[in-house]
């Protein structure tokens, strides 16, 4: 079964039920199914066939979900992309996916009409109209996405999609050159949404906030893919604002929630949200960036609810492992082995380190990625006999919990010995007044590299006190040899910390 055929079954089982809300608009399953329905019989009109590329420049919205899963029934590949990129980063994603149909925003139309020039393989673009009265269309290129779903098309089924067919090209940002697409599979997607569904015992009674970006895989697998298959709610949000989300979970009954450590900080600090807005939430979810220790606790205290810390990356679709609701949950790991997924940690030989000691975390499942596309070369440094080599550093446990300690490129080297950011940044989120805190390593004259730290602080916070509480808890290599505050750290559109721009704004590479 694909993506497209599971979800026209959950559509026809739960017809009546609430797919999604949005801006106060409910959406039947049904409606749901209209919509796909209509939306790829047009397509397969316009000349889209099974496998050619759709790229989506579109936020969180109903257009997202209908254009996704209407690719996906007439056989296409679906290319999300930020839509706050900038022109070049789209134009490459663009070319270099050889994209055949562009569908976005009426907001990014001066960029299509840049495309329309730069993107010669782009033979239509549809616009969605946020409002009427649009400028009239001057290219024939053009199409409304309106007008397309106006002429209402029932029961189209597409072509017959194989598992191994890929589904989704997720441009990543990875850490040299240009981007690279994550070939995801049919098989890929449908496994890990089931497989993180079961372990998070997702239903149909689940109503689950949709404020990731869905352009992200987080989002994408998790809180779109995993309970619409379900029959569960979405209560989208178009973007992350933490008055919404305690104003949609207070008043929609949310019992799920899914973020980024940057969104649970946000929600921590936000001062009018209350424990009562939370009521009805019987999970939250952390992933993408490592939760700090001192967040969740405080967070969890506050808000009476557990945070669930898992990990993932585009590459493996992306759950990899994740703690367990019905078992006891370790915070500071990122859980255990989800369901027909095995996580290893490896030395440099690729050989299976002793329990306790840090290598790279590599991953086998049904959730690994096809490759990169147009990119064997890079496929074949990631994937080495089966296994996806994350780039990721980590232990494991007794009882099979594994623990992120950072990414192996931001490890840094003070006078010869490893200090992984990741340990500091947990030093630093404990004391009371550190609001946010990133750890990059810059070069040091005697000790190669040495521990920079950049804070948000409050209530006067100073760096004497920032340096006392560090002394407290960590070796003496490990402590900042310069602290600097700064009003907000920079995050991309995902919420996670970018310490490469950090190091960029200090010429540090
Ligand atoms: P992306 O492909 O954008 O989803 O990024 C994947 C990367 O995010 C991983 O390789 C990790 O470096 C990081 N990541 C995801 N989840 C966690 C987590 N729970 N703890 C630490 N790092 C994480």
């Amino acid at each position: 079964m694909t993506i497209s055929t599971r979800l026209q079954q959950v559509s026809s089982q739960y017809a009546d039920k609430t797919a999604f809300e949005f801006m106060g608009k409910e959406t039947t399953y049904r409606e749901l199914e209209i919509g796909i329905s209509t939306f790829a019989f047009q397509l397969e009109e316009m000349g889209i066939k099974k496998g050619d590329h759709v790229a989506l420049l579109l936020g969180n919205s109903p257009h997202f979900i209908i254009s996704l899963y209407g690719c996906l029934r007439v056989g296409a590949t679906v290319i999300p992309v930020n839509p706050i990129y900038t022109l070049d980063e789209i134009q490459y994603i663009l070319q270099n996916g050889d994209v055949k149909a562009l569908i976005g925003l009426d907001l990014v139309r001066p960029m299509m009409q840049v495309f329309e020039k730069t993107v010669p393989s782009i033979e239509h673009f549809i616009v969605c109209e946020t409002s009427p009265n649009q400028d009239p269309f001057t290219s024939k290129k053009m199409k409304s996405f309106t007008r397309l779903l106006s002429a209402i098309r029932p029961g189209y089924v597409g072509p017959v999609n194989e598992l191994d067919d890929v589904a989704v090209i997720l441009y990543t940002s990875g850490t040299t050159g240009q981007p690279k697409g994550a070939m995801l599979t049919h098989q890929n997607i449908l496994s890990n949404a089931h497989d993180i569904g079961d372990y998070l015992s997702m239903s149909d009674q689940d109503r689950v906030i949709t404020t990731l970006p869905m352009f992200h895989i987080f989002c994408l697998t998790v809180v779109l893919n995993a309970p619409l298959l379900r029959g569960a709610t979405l209560l989208l949000l178009p973007k992350f604002s933490p008055k919404e989300v305690f104003e949609i979970a207070r008043e929609r009954k949310a019992t799920i929630f899914a973020g980024v450590p940057t969104m649970y900080n946000f929600l921590f600090q936000y001062p009018e949200g209350k424990q009562e807005d939370f009521t009805s939430m019987r999970l939250c979810i952390s992933g993408g960036a490592s939760l700090p220790v001192a967040l969740l606790e405080n967070f969890e205290q506050k808000f009476d609810v557990q945070i669930s810390e898992g990990y993932g990356l585009s590459e493996a679709a992306p759950v990899t492992c994740f703690n367990p609701i019905d078992r006891p949950r370790k915070p500071g790991s990122i859980g255990t082995s989800i369901m027909n997924v095995e996580n290893k940690v490896v030395n440099e030989l690729g050989e299976e380190v002793p329990v306790g000691e840090v290598g790279e975390l590599i991953v086998r499942g049904p959730n690994v990625m096809k490759g990169y596309y147009k990119m064997p070369e890079e496929t074949a440094v990631t994937i080495r006999d089966e296994w996806l080599y994350t780039g990721d550093m980590a232990k494991q446990d007794e009882e099979g919990y594994f623990y992120i300690v950072d990414r192996k490129k931001d490890m840094i080297i003070v006078g010869g010995y490893n200090v992984y950011p990741r340990e500091v940044e947990e030093v630093l989120y404990r004391h009371p007044n550190v609001v946010e805190a990133a750890v990059i390593g810059v070069p040091h004259p005697e000790l190669g590299e040495a521990v920079k730290c950049f804070v948000v602080g409050k209530d006067g916070l100073t760096k004497d006190e920032v340096m006392t509480h560090c002394e407290a808890s960590l070796a003496k290599y490990k402590l900042p040899s310069s602290i600097e505050f700064i009003n907000e750290l920079p995050k991309n559109t995902t919420g996670k910390i970018l310490r490469r721009a950090l190091k960029e704004q200090l010429g540090v590479s």
